[in-house]
């Protein structure tokens, strides 16, 4: 549990993932309580992350975050190269027996990849989809021009998934590869992607094709909050807000919604920041 398995088939262009959360999945939400279809969702969307940044070479994260106009104002999963994963939810109103598609009103998808070294990239995408899996697999489709299908689940406790995806290729005709994989894949049912080892799914999905599953990665859940990320949000923030925030309150104190961390800042600390801070040239109680 808590890995994520790489696999091919053998001469063709076709590649997937497969990937399993528990441990990961329950810490990463352990200080967050939200109804069952926001925990299901993130689920889903964590299992996402981890089977996708796991088909791109790059140092960094990869970031999902799906927003919308309705009751869930946003879903927010972050996971880095070395499958470590964070997961935030925010909703407004009531949330009873809704299903997830009814709390996404004029929703979109902004996938963000931020490698270590060089620029970020951010797509945006309207949510088109009746699942998280259908969205992810439109905006491959739509803006990436990669031919990926994924299967997710989660049952409040575990999440599951599968990814299959097609690299392009101009010498092989792999149409025919292509569908059968997928006609394959499509009979696999949620309890078999949460319960099943990924050898034995494999060789039950695809018993008569040259698959190879490769060795699992383990997958963790870690905030990536410190000191030093909170005090860049509140000087982005603006030293007039923080100053009013101060006078409030007397000092500046901030919850990380991932972690649930708990972060003090002084009024001397504040000020100190932003002297320091080029991009504040009016800084905090200097003289004009
Ligand atoms: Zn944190």
């Amino acid at each position: 549990m808590d890995a994520l398995h790489p696999f091919i088939f053998d001469n063709t262009p076709i590649r997937g993932n497969v990937a399993q959360l528990d441990l990961s999945f329950n810490e990463a939400l352990q200080h967050q309580s939200m109804p069952p279809v926001l925990r299901q969702a993130l689920g889903e969307l964590m299992t996402a992350c981890t089977l996708l940044i796991s088909t791109i070479k790059m140092d960094g994260a990869l970031v999902l975050q799906l927003q919308s106009k309705g009751i869930l104002k946003l879903l927010v999963v972050e996971c880095q190269s070395d499958l470590t994963i964070r997961a935030t939810a925010k909703w407004n109103g009531s949330i009873t027996n809704q299903r997830f598609t009814e709390l996404i009103d004029g929703g979109q998808f902004v996938i963000t990849l931020d490698p270590k070294q060089g620029e970020p990239y951010q797509g945006i995408v309207a949510l088109e989809g009746d699942s998280i899996a259908e969205m992810l697999e439109n905006y491959m489709m739509r803006s990436q021009q990669i031919d990926t299908s994924i299967w997710l689940t989660c049952n409040g406790n575990q999440a599951a998934g599968l990814l299959l995806q097609k690299l392009p290729n101009q010498t092989l005709d792999d149409t025919d590869a292509w569908n059968r994989f997928n006609q394959l894949a499509n009979t696999v049912t949620n309890e078999e992607l949460l319960a099943l080892s990924p050898d034995v799914l494999l060789t039950r999905l695809f018993v008569d094709e040259d698959v190879r599953l490769f060795e699992g990665r383990s997958i963790k859940a870690n905030c990536t909050c410190t000191r030093q990320s909170v005090t860049n949000m509140l000087l982005m923030l603006g030293e007039q807000e923080v100053q009013s925030i101060i006078e409030e309150q007397g000092s500046v104190q901030v919850n990380c919604d991932f972690c649930n961390k708990h972060y003090v800042f002084d009024e001397d600390e504040m000020r100190d920041t932003f002297e320091a801070d080029p991009l504040q040239p009016t800084a905090y109680g200097a003289p004009n």
